[in-house]
């Protein structure tokens, strides 16, 4: 079963979330749980998570449907004590609202070395804060999104991703997401039949299937090994539309969220019905 949606608006509370994802079709959706660009939101309050679980229900949205996605300011692998400290804070209100809300994973970018510190060490930062909320939340799964490698941002490579994984101590709270936009611009050739295969050969003994726990399914702007992330409608890009055909006809993504970044959210409603129609019944 395939679960195919958007990244859908949450303004005027996240109860409202499912709601949006059920007006354009979505069979999944992901959200932020606050301001993507403030560092402080006021707590949840209990009529809001009690009426975004009445709605979810209500819609048909369970757990394993919805993906929530991180505050864009949060970088888990800050070189600097400040800034590191406000972000693993940030992001540990996030994942308890995750699991206020009765959500299960978090998608968040890696982090950033900001050519203060190795690659390394920022990957093993990035861990360490993987560790610490982890120690201090209860079953939120925080999700690594591949990243195009723009800047300083890290985790474009599947060696990186697995270089941070394998430094978690506890391996069931830990997974990743997979942003073909991101992929495609980091030089992983998605748009060939051939390089499909073999870029999910390398994903899957670099990292591993088991920790896939979501998909972004974006077009791109920019030209193949760009290092630069534009999301473009699917099939109005350099990627072209043949890679969603392949992931919707693989069994392999099968029982996670599938989710739409694309830029023209007046063509969400259709992306869905076409990815849909490239389902195997
Ligand atoms: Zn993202
Ligand atoms: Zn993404």
């Amino acid at each position: 079963m395939k679960y195919i949606g958007a990244h859908v608006s949450a303004a005027g509370g996240v109860q409202n979330a499912p709601v949006n994802a059920h007006n354009i079709g979505a069979t999944a959706f992901a959200l932020f749980t606050k301001n993507q660009r403030q560092w402080n939101s006021p707590p949840l309050s209990d009529k809001t998570i009690s009426s975004f679980k009445e709605n979810c229900s209500k819609y048909g949205y369970g757990s394993n449907q919805i993906l929530a996605h991180d505050s864009y300011l949060i970088n888990l692998g800050h070189p600097e004590a400040d800034g590191l400290k406000k972000s693993r804070e940030a992001f540990l209100d996030e994942l308890t609202r995750c699991e206020q809300l009765g959500l299960v994973t978090l998608n968040f970018h890696p982090g950033s070395h900001l050519n203060k510190m190795s690659e390394t060490d920022c990957l093993k930062t990035i861990s360490e804060s993987i560790n610490w909320v982890v120690s201090k939340t209860l079953t939120a799964v925080p999700v690594i999104e591949n990243t195009a490698g723009q800047g300083t941002n890290l985790g474009f490579q599947f060696e990186q991703i697995a270089e941070i994984i394998d430094q978690v101590d506890d391996k069931t709270r830990v997974g990743v997401c997979i942003d073909t936009c991101h992929a495609f611009s980091a030089g992983y050739d998605l748009k060939s039949e051939d390089g499909f295969r073999k870029t999910w050969q390398q994903f899957d003994s670099v990292i591993g299937f088991k920790y896939l726990k979501g998909m972004h399914l974006n077009d791109s702007k920019k030209l193949f090994s760009s290092r630069v992330d534009r999301h473009e409608s699917l099939g109005a890009g350099t990627l072209g539309i043949d890679i969603f055909r392949r992931v919707m006809e693989d069994s392999r993504f099968d029982g996670i969220p599938l989710i739409l970044e694309t830029p023209d959210d007046s063509r969400w409603s259709e992306e869905i019905v076409l990815l849909k129609s490239f389902c195997r019944q």
